[in-house]
């Protein structure tokens, strides 16, 4: 191996990254150019993870941290030697390198029997990649000579309900981990080596494959990708045909699928496709139209969710609504009328959010929600917390009908929604008038951001701009299936 090869430095994240994908290490390294930017919401649950590990540290109190930001990785190996000489039992992101290999441990800790190590996640529970995550730690900090006894995994429990201020021994769940990191440990040598030696070399040979969205979607897709012609086998909906095994055949182009391999879903799709067809049921578009009554309301809420949860009464990753738009039609081809609320931001949006809903939806009304399964969840947490509304609520919830079931069923498909029945697929397609394209918010992602984005903003007409633009991409929700409602009635005729 070169003397090139054999310096090459890693860290914890570019393992990882190299176990994933080894030209992912490669292009990192050597071609960083080519690496898409990361998008908000990626860089939005970046800083909710630094959130998450100022709560962990306080589940161990008292620690000393090694600071990284502008300090050389030698002045933070050099303060974690310090602290360790002067017996400081807890420490924040201690520094250690072995072999060439550095490593930062979220929270190092000493008890009667031992030195621990605990890994912070912001994630919901374990995940299969976590280990190799400890385990290289576990075998830098060996490197080292430090005498680890055990490691956990910490993250958080779903379970946990925020009551006054957040209690980090609720908010997180912790496994052992250090048996499967000590397994792991013989294979380790033999990864690094693997990976200074593709370092030190040209652009591996390594094909698109599964390992491009796992453990992570690689930040290098836009690139391997590029071969990829649009309405390809990765478009296809669903599980059923391995579309990796058409890949390797050589099966790229929707195009050129063999039906026969297909599910029925997966057929229709590529046939559709293939004839640029459209169809429509009228009968089974009728009897969904005679579950309807007046007055009839259209529902759409905008939400967003976090580990921490804010206020009291939430749970982790639990969906608040700061938003909603109702559109309503009292009797058939009645007056269409429109409401909507727009909570602060910095505030629990709930109470008067729930206030507005219900004297905007008349007692009795017919709900309609597109996917109602995300908007019923959303008002069975509100009956949660509202006992005096719970009722009503939760009457709303279960009464509700959700306009996306025809086009799941595919009572109406039209090639141009690729088989998907998402209302930013269907919509385009059946009423182009209400096209997303040109809308600042197009997505519920960036409406979350920009809900959150407004209290930085300066200036009265910039704020209102902004508030417009979130109610303006709920508004196109709602009336959206106002049109679309229309629409299958002329379909139905
Ligand atoms: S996109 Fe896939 S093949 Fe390309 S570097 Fe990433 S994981 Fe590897």
């Amino acid at each position: 191996m070169s003397a090139r090869s054999r310096n090459a430095h890693l860290s914890k994240t570019l393992y990882m990254r190299g176990l994933q994908c080894l030209k992912s290490l490669w292009l990192d390294r050597r071609q960083p150019e080519v690496r898409r930017e990361p998008p908000p919401d990626l860089i939005a649950r970046w800083d909710a993870g630094t959130e998450v590990g100022l709560y962990a540290q306080q589940l161990f109190p008292g620690g000393v941290e090694v600071p990284f930001n502008g300090r050389t990785k030698v002045e933070q190996l050099a303060q974690t030697r310090d602290l360790l000489a002067k017996g400081t039992q807890t420490i924040y992101e201690a520094t250690f390198s072995s072999e060439g290999v550095l490593v930062r441990a979220d929270i190092l800790r000493k008890t009667r029997d031992g030195w621990e190590l605990y890994e912070v996640k912001s994630a919901a529970g374990v995940k299969p990649h976590f280990p190799d995550d400890v385990a290289i730690q576990y075998f830098v900090l060996s490197g080292c000579h430090f005498d680890l006894r055990r490691a956990f995994l910490v993250h958080i429990d779903t379970g946990y309900v925020r009551r006054g201020e957040i209690v980090p021994k609720a908010l997180f769940a912790m496994q052992e981990v250090t048996d499967i990191v000590r397994e792991k440990q013989s294979a380790i040598p033999a990864e690094i080596a693997r990976m200074r030696k593709v370092l030190a070399g040209e652009l591996p040979a390594i094909d698109i494959g599964p390992h491009c969205t796992n453990p992570y979607e690689c930040d290098f897709i836009d690139h391997c990708w590029r071969h990829i012609p649009e309405h390809s086998v990765f478009d296809l909906s669903g599980r059923g045909v391995d579309k990796w095994d058409l890949y390797r055949r050589g099966i790229v182009r929707m195009d050129d699928v063999p039906l026969e391999d297909l599910n029925s879903a997966q057929r229709m799709q590529a046939e559709f496709h293939r004839n640029r067809g459209e169809h429509a049921d009228p009968d089974a578009i009728r009897e969904f139209l005679e579950e309807l009554r007046y007055p009839l309301c259209f529902l759409d809420f905008e939400t967003y969710d976090s580990p921490i949860p804010p206020f009291d009464g939430t749970r982790p990753y639990r969906q608040i609504p700061f938003l909603y738009s109702l559109h309503r039609q009292d009797s058939p081809g009645g007056t269409l009328r429109h409401s909507e609320f727009l909570a602060p931001p910095g505030k629990d949006p709930r109470d008067a959010l729930t206030e507005r809903l219900l004297a905007d939806i008349p007692e009795g009304a017919c709900v309609l929600a597109y996917n109602k399964t995300f908007e019923a969840r959303v008002l069975k947490d509100l009956a949660e917390r509202f006992p005096a509304h719970r009722e009503r609520l939760l009457a709303i919830a279960e009464g509700m009908i959700d306009l996306m079931v025809p086009f799941r069923r595919r009572d109406i498909y039209h090639w141009r929604m690729a088989g998907s029945y998402s209302l930013k697929n269907v919509l385009p397609v059946l009423v182009p008038q209400l096209s997303y394209e040109g809308m600042a918010i197009k997505e519920g992602k960036e409406a979350s951001l920009a809900y959150h984005a407004l209290d930085k903003i300066e200036g009265r007409k910039a704020r209102e701009k902004a508030e417009e633009d979130l109610r303006a991409y709920c508004r196109q929700d709602t009336l959206g299936m106002v049109k679309l409602l229309e629409k299958m009635r002329a379909l139905a005729k």
